[in-house]
This record gives structure tokens, C-alpha cells and sequence, in this order.
């Protein structure tokens, strides 16, 4: 399945990116971006295994990565991060469905090895890497 994963490729394109999630992590859209101004929130993808961000995101196919296992990926990680509390209930699968939703969306608008960039509800693609490239992402 097609998911979002953080990447340093195309960091420093514009002067205010950042990178703190681990290259090659899953991410997700933030559950929501404050309203402070100047605040980079909104420009971020959120790390499922790290809890950082990373303004940069790619589009890749996992074909090893199950729905199933994909979703138990996002209820883990917003468990970890505090979204999930107090036990299962209605609003929680809410959340979870819109999470995966928001990254459905994105990965079914644009092709595979697709560099990202957001700005709130605001997605821009910035280049098409190929997938050889992929190999220096943690370095
Ligand atoms: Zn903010």
C-alpha cells in the first residue's frame, strides 16, 4: 500500500524547513497545527515512531504493509502520542479514520516517489525522486 514517509530529500529548499522525524519513518498528518504566527506546525509531517517532524514527506509503496497492520500502526503511535486515551471509544475510531483518510488522499493524489511540502490543508509536490535515490535517505 502506498503510504507517507519522512525524508531529508529536497530539506533546505525552502529557508524554513526541518527535519527532526527519522528519515524513513511513517508519518501522518499533525491532529491539528496551532494558530501561533510564524509557528512552522503547519508546514509539518509527524513521525509515527518518533513523535518529531519532518517538513518534507514522501509517497512510497510498501507492498510488505498490510491495512490491517497499517492501522495498527496509526493507533499505536497516536496512543504513544496521547491522542488515544482513556480506553476505545467512537470519537477515538474517528480519529483513526481520519488519519488514515488524510494520508489516503494524499498517497492516491500523487505517484509513487513523490517529494511533498504542506502548508496547512495545502499539499505541493516537489519533484519525483527515483526509487535509487531512496537508498541514501539515511544518510
Ligand atoms: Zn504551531
Amino acid at each position: 500500500m502506498k503510504v507517507l514517509i519522512a525524508t531529508s530529500h529536497t530539506q533546505g529548499l525552502r529557508a524554513d524547513d526541518y527535519h527532526f522525524a527519522v528519515a524513513g519513518e511513517l508519518v501522518y498528518f499533525p491532529i491539528f497545527d496551532c494558530e501561533t504566527p510564524g509557528c512552522g506546525c503547519i508546514r509539518g509531517f509527524a513521525g509515527f515512531a518518533s513523535a518529531k517532524a519532518s517538513t518534507t514527506a514522501m509517497v512510497v509503496d510498501r507492498p510488505d504493509l498490510s491495512q490491517a497492520d497499517f492501522e495498527v500502526a496509526v493507533v499505536d503511535a497516536l496512543s504513544r502520542q496521547g491522542w488515544l486515551t482513556e480506553g476505545w471509544s467512537e470519537e477515538h475510531e474517528d480519529l483513526v479514520e481520519t488519519v488514515i483518510a488524510e494520508i489516503e488522499f494524499v498517497t492516491s493524489s500523487y505517484e509513487t516517489n513523490s517529494l511533498i511540502e504542506r502548508e496547512g490543508n495545502g499539499i505541493r509536490c516537489r519533484g519525483i525522486i527515483h526509487p535509487e535515490e531512496h537508498l541514501g535517505w539515511a544518510a
